[in-house]
């Protein structure tokens, strides 16, 4: 069984807005094991809309539109599916007692337009929306299925996530599952060289997705069932941890926040920050995690030279000579902020987020990470490139990546 999905509205094609509601259908097909083989955006326009309808209907044996079942004129989709269908419109009076049922509960004027929203051709049933006037339609004509669904998101994902969904697994053959793998610590072309061979494969595939300095390996199985789909991803997922190792960090949903705290909690380990150019961004993120408070300890935003000093014990004359985003000052931070806070490990990030270089000289991106514990401090050096914004969220990243690196032995 294949679908095709069909989004309508013009506000899609001038990018106004963004087809948030094709992207959630077709993860449900995919789920249900439905092949999406096409997808189709069209203006609110008759005639466009009943030769994309057709269209759809060469290629697939299930066809989803989204949108266009309001009340109002440039609502066409029901006139779409009826003319495309060659299946006449009728008022559905039952229908149309339902949505006026709804705005005398809600006491709302009625306005006679709304009765157009219990038009429905005659092959046509209507889904019920629980959370606004315009019900879903499920046409059935020539063994093939018509779904129509209406925009709102709000209105749009409960239809999905209900009856549609209920609909769609008993129309799809088999499941389709994926499970994520989240890779830090390694580029995409690395990672890609690293497993390629894997990549070949038919059931499961496994795909690769370049996040910010991550890297997001989905292997997606199909089979009759979730557990069967499962079953093919494990030994998969197992060969690409052995080639992967500890850069593997967590699976699905897992942040790198997320290992990091859980790694720290399970060892007994707490941390401390200190942070110049991310200005709080690596504290924002551990704090982001649950339970985080039992490892994370606390930390400083040392932005200026004064309070790296001052609350750091920073030395004016290292600060002098070496200018604040330096080996010197990321090592003597990361020792100060771990003596201030008794910590097991500290961290501290000083760099040059831009735009432009520092008035020492220093490039745009360049990042000093020390990270200090019992047994000595180390400091890495960083090039992020260009981009205040990038150049905070990578360095974050990468003093992330380094606690995770570090909590491996
Ligand atoms: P409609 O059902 O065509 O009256 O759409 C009502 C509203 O839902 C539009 O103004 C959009 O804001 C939103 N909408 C329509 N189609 C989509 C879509 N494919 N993805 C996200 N939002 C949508
Ligand atoms: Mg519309």
């Amino acid at each position: 069984m294949n679908a095709e999905i069909i989004s309508v509205g013009t506000e899609l094609l001038l990018g106004t807005t963004v087809d948030s509601n094709a992207a959630f259908l077709g993860r449900v097909l995919a789920e249900c094991g439905i092949g999406c083989t096409n997808r189709q955006t069209v203006g609110d326009n008759l005639d466009r809309l009943t030769a994309a309808i057709e269209l759809a209907f060469k290629r697939a044996e299930i066809v989803v539109t989204i949108g266009g079942l309001g009340p109002t004129l440039d609502d066409l989709t029901r006139d779409g599916i009826a003319r495309a269908l060659d299946d006449p419109l009728i008022l559905d009076l039952e229908l149309e007692g339902e949505i006026r049922e709804i705005f005398a509960t809600r006491n709302l004027k009625w306005v006679e337009s709304n009765a157009r929203q219990a038009m429905r051709p005659t092959c046509g049933e209507a889904i019920e929306n629980r959370n606004g006037t315009a019900p879903g339609l499920i046409c059935r004509k020539n063994g093939k299925v018509l779904i129509a669904l209406p925009g709102p998101p709000r209105e749009f994902q409960p239809m999905v996530s209900g009856p549609v969904r209920q609909l769609l697994a008993t129309l799809g053959n088999a499941v389709i599952y994926s499970r994520v793998l989240r890779v830090c610590g390694l580029g995409e072309s690395r990672v890609e060289e690293l497993v390629r061979d894997l990549m070949d494969g038919e059931n499961p595939t496994v795909a690769p997705y370049a996040k910010t300095m991550e890297v997001h390996l989905r292997v997606t199985a199909r089979a009759e069932t979730t557990d069967d789909a499962a079953n093919l991803i494990q030994p998969v997922a197992k060969e690409i941890r052995r080639r992967l190792d500890w850069r593997v960090f967590g699976t699905d949903e897992t942040t790198l926040e997320a290992a990091v705290i859980h790694k720290l909690r399970k060892c007994g380990l707490t941390i401390s920050a200190s942070e110049s150019c991310t200005g709080g961004l690596l504290g924002g993120r551990l704090t982001s995690v649950p339970g985080s408070s039992e490892s994370f300890v606390g930390a400083v935003i040392a932005y200026t030279d004064a309070v790296k000093v001052q609350f750091l014990g920073v030395l004016p004359t290292t600060l002098d000579a070496e200018s604040a985003v330096s080996e010197a000052v990321a090592k003597e931070m990361a020792e100060g902020t771990r003596k201030k806070f008794a910590t097991d490990f500290a961290i501290s990030i000083t760099g040059v987020a831009g735009p432009g270089d520092d008035d020492r000289g220093n490039p745009e991106g360049l990042v000093y990470i020390g990270l200090a514990t019992a047994e000595g401090t180390t400091v890495t050096k960083h090039q992020f490139g260009k981009g205040r914004e990038s150049i905070r969220n990578r360095a974050t990243q990468a003093a992330l990546t380094l606690l995770w690196e570090r909590l491996q032995n």
